[in-house]
């Protein structure tokens, strides 16, 4: 298995990714840090969807749709409702993933 990397990079905004011990959820973001940090131990499938998770989480973000209150609850289900989904676009698809990469270079 390749290495995880280390960077995420979201629009202008550059996440560090990291693993750490972390009690009663998998994952979690600090958006001062612009750190994406995951739960140290997890199986790479866990791992993988928690970290689509969070990506969810930083696109909601960038494009101001994160919110507080009941809109931070939405948000939640939605980046737990799309971890699989995605999961599955990304691993079922990677003809469409690379002629995508190809078709949006700069
Ligand atoms: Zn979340």
């Amino acid at each position: 298995m390749k290495r995880r990397p280390r960077k995420i990079s979201v629009g202008k905004s550059v996440y560090r990714l990291r693993t750490r011990r972390i009690d009663g959820f998998f994952g979690e973001t600090d958006w001062d840090s612009r750190t994406i940090s995951v739960a140290r131990g997890l199986a790479p499938p866990v791992e993988a969807k928690t970290i689509i998770h969070e990506i969810v989480h930083v696109l909601l973000d960038e494009a101001g749709l994160m919110g507080s209150g009941s809109v931070a609850r939405v948000s939640e289900r939605v980046c737990q409702g799309l971890e699989s989904p995605l999961a599955s676009l990304l691993v079922d698809n990677k003809a469409l993933i690379a002629w995508l990469q190809e078709a949006l270079k700069k």
